[in-house]
């Protein structure tokens, strides 16, 4: 649970006017409550009313799990056969009376929600708190640090495990399998995304889907993975060749890391994240090979994949110690080749530290 944060929550709310916070976003819902659960079609709520205690709302499966994650406060549970409205609405009128002003997730809250709360509540709903939330996450505390270093950590165990099932044959989706399968035996309940692994053209894709494309001599083979460990993920790739590349597939490469390393060297406070992109993309286009770099240079990472700060051309956000984010410049040239390489960092005060260690230097399986 991260007190801190939901203080600095209702500071907001104060200055708002809003005497409560409905939080839907399950990232966001672990962020403050350090409970982390995929709630599918049913209903997951953290209510952080002003001044009196916040509660969790929970499907009725999960209220033992929620109670012992860490979370100081109650857990209300409701039954599959029950209306979780109504059940929201009896317990927000009866510990905290009629709010007035309800700030609500604008990106995190479907419609058929919204008109859900709007059936029991006539207040106003027209203050968004998503915006102050990505706010709050771009600043990582010490403990949620250690945490990421966890989760990349595990990052480096996944490529190990992946670089040792390339061979010839080697099918896309069974070195998924075996990374994944890996993984869970040794305790890693869930991945931060799927996995992926792709080869051959397919790496020339930035998100491709790995299928039943299979490891050929030569070949370069992409891993972009990461875990959710104790509600923090990793994100990281690696490029790596099967058999000796071609010339080709090296200078691509060094660009690619060139331009990687360049990000790395540049981060500290005070810059600001487009800048950080240019940095990386500079590098890339000096050589001839921009249109090729078809994508922002990272992302903020925490109890989501994706968040902010966004490095992305003409932001002007300026980079802080503390803040967490990916470098993830590549080239994808179609039908020709793919190479992206990716650490997540956190900014300290006078550069950054990587989540994850594995070497990138062009590693040769053979
Ligand atoms: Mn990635
Ligand atoms: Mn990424």
């Amino acid at each position: 649970m991260n007190q801190t944060k939901i203080q600095e929550l209702r500071q907001w709310m104060s200055e708002q006017q809003s005497d409560l916070a409905y939080i839907s976003d399950p990232g966001h819902i672990a962020y403050f409550s350090g409970y982390s659960s995929d709630p599918h079609e049913r209903v997951l709520a953290l209510f952080v009313p002003l001044n009196k205690d916040p509660f969790l709302f929970t499907p009725a499966l999960e209220v033992e799990d929620a109670q012992n994650s860490g979370w100081a406060f109650d857990v209300v549970g409701y039954l599959d056969s029950e209306d979780p409205w109504k059940k929201i609405a009896h317990e927000i009128t009866t510990r905290y009376g009629n709010p007035q002003k309800i700030s609500l997730e604008k990106n995190a809250l479907t419609v058929d929600r919204f008109e859900k709360l709007r059936e029991y509540f006539s207040a106003d709903f027209s203050t968004d708190v998503t915006p102050v939330i990505q706010r709050l996450q771009l600043i990582k505390t010490k403990n949620e640090i250690n945490t990421l270093l966890e989760a990349g950590n595990w990052a480096d165990v996944a490529f190990e495990i992946g670089f040792g099932a390339v061979k010839e044959g080697a099918k896309e989706q069974e070195i998924v399998a075996e990374i994944e399968y890996q993984l869970k035996r040794r305790g890693v309940s869930s991945m931060s995304f799927d996995t992926l692994v792709l080869t051959g053209d397919n790496a020339a894709s930035p998100h491709g889907n790995p299928g039943s494309t299979a490891v050929q001599a030569h070949d370069l083979v992409l891993f972009d993975l990461g875990v959710i460990w104790k509600g923090y993920c990793s994100d990281a790739t690696r490029t790596v060749a099967f058999k000796e590349p071609t010339a080709f597939q090296k200078e691509i490469y060094q660009l690619v890391l060139d331009a990687q390393l360049a990000a790395t060297a540049a981060v500290k406070p005070g810059i600001t994240a487009g800048e950080l992109d240019a940095v990386a993309r500079k590098v890339i286009e000096d050589a001839g090979y921009g249109e090729y770099f078809n994508h922002r240079l990272g992302h903020g990472i925490g109890t989501t994949v994706h968040e902010y700060p966004s490095l992305v051309e003409g932001n002007d956000l300026v980079i802080e110690e503390g803040m967490c984010f990916s470098l993830e410049p590549g080239i994808y040239i179609p039908n020709k080749v793919g190479v992206r390489i990716e650490d997540c960092v956190y900014v300290t005060k006078d550069g950054c530290q990587p989540f994850t260690t594995t070497s990138k230097e062009l590693t040769i399986i053979e």
